[in-house]
């Protein structure tokens, strides 16, 4: 079911399907970037058209929302433990496909891997997806390399903005119901999607033990500088660490958080003794690429990677993961090592 809306009418579909929901998308933050006069897109709670960001991609990806950088998991006390309340409305978040790709990584991860995740699961449970169209490709996305550029479904409506016009693809009757409500007309609609990005990798498929002492790494010893920052805009990255906070000095009232980690950190490896897995930042990238493209399609069949380039984007180094992968597959192959 396709439908034509003006902004006032999008808004005032939000306005009736958040009465009992909330609804999350990218938001255009001005002046909140690197520097004072750069802006930020990331996520944030939307009632109005006007408020979501259309045309750039989101610098911040939707992760936050159902993994937070900080939750608290329980409390308790010398006498008992107490899940942490939540909010229990449904939401709907706004994203684009290889966003929506990444969705499936997440619940691969937390919900397929041995044992289910029960704190993801709650959240998870409650969230539904909007997809945003891509008009054209962005910088740094290698969605097509990936297989990741086109969503076959999981989303209660598309939208594409089109010389000020919001076009929907609504599949959920309920909404259809709504959005035809406030149609200035009805048509057939699909959401657009991009077939070519500037930017290509080529994964090998299958990455010989050797990679693991390939000289390759050891560039990014040298320029990376272990901000973490690629693992905070990643949709897929997952890592967390655990925090006891206790309220009263005898050390038995309290809360258990979950806090977002970072693999490429330093400290994030260290373990009892003063040991530690990974010391350079060469072997704490290797860990992070391996990862993504070999590791994680052994236990799942498919890359956790979904090519939306915000690392090559995020990066103070101007390190490309893109690039990166090309060198992995350069070196599998036996080819030239540079770039
Ligand atoms: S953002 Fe760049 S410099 Fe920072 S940890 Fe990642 S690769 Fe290293
Ligand atoms: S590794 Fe980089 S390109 Fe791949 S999903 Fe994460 S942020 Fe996106």
């Amino acid at each position: 079911m396709g439908y034509v809306l003006s902004q006032d009418g999008f808004t005032r579909v939000l306005g009736k399907i958040g009465e009992s929901r909330r609804i999350y998308a990218p938001v255009n933050k001005v002046g909140e970037g690197r520097y004072t006069d750069v802006d930020v897109v990331r996520y944030d709670f939307v009632t109005e058209a006007s408020q979501i960001e259309m045309e750039k991609k989101s610098d911040y990806a939707f992760k936050e929302l159902l993994t937070p950088l900080s939750q608290t998991l329980f409390f308790f006390t010398e006498e008992e433990v107490k899940e942490a309340d939540m909010d229990e409305r449904e939401v709907i978040i706004f994203l684009r496909s290889c966003d929506l790709h990444a969705v499936k990584r997440l619940d691969a991860i937390y919900l397929e891997n041995k044992f289910e995740d029960p704190f993801y699961k709650r959240i998870r449970e409650k969230v539904k997806f909007a997809l945003i169209g891509c008009g054209h490709s962005y910088e740094d996305c290698f969605c097509v390399s990936m297989g990741t550029n086109r969503a076959d479904g999981g989303y209660l409506f598309s939208v594409d903005l089109i010389d000020g016009k919001y076009y929907f693809d609504v599949k959920d009757d309920e909404l259809a119901a709504v959005f035809a409500a406030e149609a200035e007309s009805e048509e057939n609609v699909e959401a657009r999607y991009v077939t070519e990005n500037e930017v290509k990798v080529t994964i090998p498929a299958e990455v010989p033990i050797s990679i693991y002492k390939d000289p390759l790494w050891d560039e990014y010893t040298a320029r990376c500088i272990n901000c973490g920052r690629c693992n905070f805009v990643c949709p897929t990255c997952t890592c967390y660490t655990m925090q006891d906070v206790f309220y009263t000095d005898n050390g038995r009232v309290g809360e258990r958080r979950r806090v977002g980690a970072s693999c490429m950190v330093d400290g994030y490896t260290n373990v009892a003794g003063g040991g530690q897995y990974r010391r350079t930042n060469g072997e704490r990238m290797r860990f992070k690429v391996l990862h993504k493209i070999v590791d994680f399609r052994k236990r799942f069949g498919y890359d956790m990677c979904v090519g939306c380039g915000r690392c090559d984007m995020v990066c103070p180094e101007y390190i490309s993961y893109a690039n990166i992968i090309n060198k992995v597959n350069d070196a599998v192959e036996g080819g030239a090592v540079n770039g």
